[in-house]
Order: structure tokens, then C-alpha cells, then sequence
């Protein structure tokens, strides 16, 4: 069992590998990478964003061909929205095991701030591991600092530490022992 990590060629160059090495790290789990090739669908002329809970139709699809049971998790550089949000930094459908996440607004170059590569790839990988955590069956956590804490600005990404919280941890512990099990 892994992560399969699509990334899309739009998405901070270069950065897929140190990102994927993060967040195995954080969710002790291998991750995989490879390179997207599927095309975005859910472009909404009006808002200029991408929907993503098309994209993670879209997503489900291609888990099925690719007939794995792996949790697929895609990076784009594509402005996200949900219905209720004016965006999202990521989305997940614990249900599918399907996953996306935005790199744009985790750049600082996004906010007219200096570029750096350490502050991206640490974002995209609490982002990414956040989404995973769903996708093994988390809910969100009120604690501040971790993972599972569902962040409305860039500031508090920032301020999440790269780690789940003890009860965090404890639950998907249990969520692994329960998976491992089941026949
Ligand atoms: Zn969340
Ligand atoms: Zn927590």
C-alpha cells in the first residue's frame, strides 16, 4: 500500500520529488510519483477556477482503470473552488480514495512575497498529507498545529507543524490496525 502522487507538469517544477520524500515522512506511508496526464476538467468560466469535486470524478476514473486500490492524490498549479468556498487549497473523497491539492495559492509569489522553493514544498506536503489523513478516514482537529487543523489562510497552513497530534495519531493508528484486518 501507497500514495500514487500524479503531478501535473504546471505544478512547481521540479519540487514533485522533495515534496513526495516530506510527505512520506509524515504520514510513514510510501509515496509514489508520477506525472499527470490527465486533462483538468470543471473549468467555471465565471469564477476562472477549476471545481474540484469534478476534478476528483474525473480523479475516480482514472483510479478505476488504472484498477488500483491505492489512494490517488493529484497536484495541480489550477485555482480550486468547492460550492460554499471562494477557494480551496485541496479537497479529498475519502469514499473514492482520490485526492487533489493546488499548488498556487501555497506560493508565495502568489501574495506578491518572495519566492521560495523550502516554504513550497513544505506547504504542498501539509497540504498533501492533510488530504491523506481524509483519505484514511480523519476528520479535521481543532488543534492549531496539526496536520488535521483545516486551514482558511496561508498564515495558518504556516503555522501547522509537520506532524499529526497525539490523538490524531492515536486514531489513525487504530484506523491502520482496523484496514489490516479486514480480509
Ligand atoms: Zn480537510
Ligand atoms: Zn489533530
Amino acid at each position: 500500500m501507497g500514495i500514487k502522487m500524479l503531478w501535473d507538469t504546471t505544478a512547481a517544477p521540479g519540487l514533485a520529488l522533495p515534496v513526495a520524500r516530506t510527505v512520506a515522512a509524515m504520514v510513514d506511508m510510501p509515496v509514489f510519483v508520477e506525472e499527470n496526464r490527465l486533462l483538468l476538467n470543471g473549468y467555471d468560466n465565471d469564477r476562472k477556477q477549476y471545481d474540484a469535486r469534478a476534478i476528483l470524478d474525473r480523479l475516480f476514473l482514472q483510479k478505476r482503470r488504472l484498477k488500483t486500490d491505492d489512494p490517488l492524490l493529484l497536484v495541480v498549479q489550477h485555482d480550486l473552488f468547492d460550492q460554499g468556498s471562494d477557494f480551496v487549497f485541496g479537497l479529498a473523497r475519502a469514499s473514492a480514495g482520490t485526492a487533489v491539492v493546488s499548488a498556487l495559492r501555497l506560493d508565495n509569489r502568489y501574495y506578491g512575497r518572495v519566492e521560495s522553493d523550502p516554504d513550497l514544498v513544505e506547504r504542498i506536503a501539509k497540504e498533501s498529507a492533510h488530504e491523506i489523513g481524509h483519505l484514511e478516514g480523519l476528520d479535521h482537529c481543532a488543534d492549531p498545529e496539526c496536520i488535521m487543523f483545516p486551514p482558511r489562510t496561508l498564515d495558518e497552513l504556516d503555522r501547522k507543524r509537520k506532524v499529526f497530534c497525539h490523538p490524531c495519531r492515536e486514531r489513525l493508528a487504530g484506523l491502520r490496525r482496523r484496514r489490516i484486518r479486514a480480509p
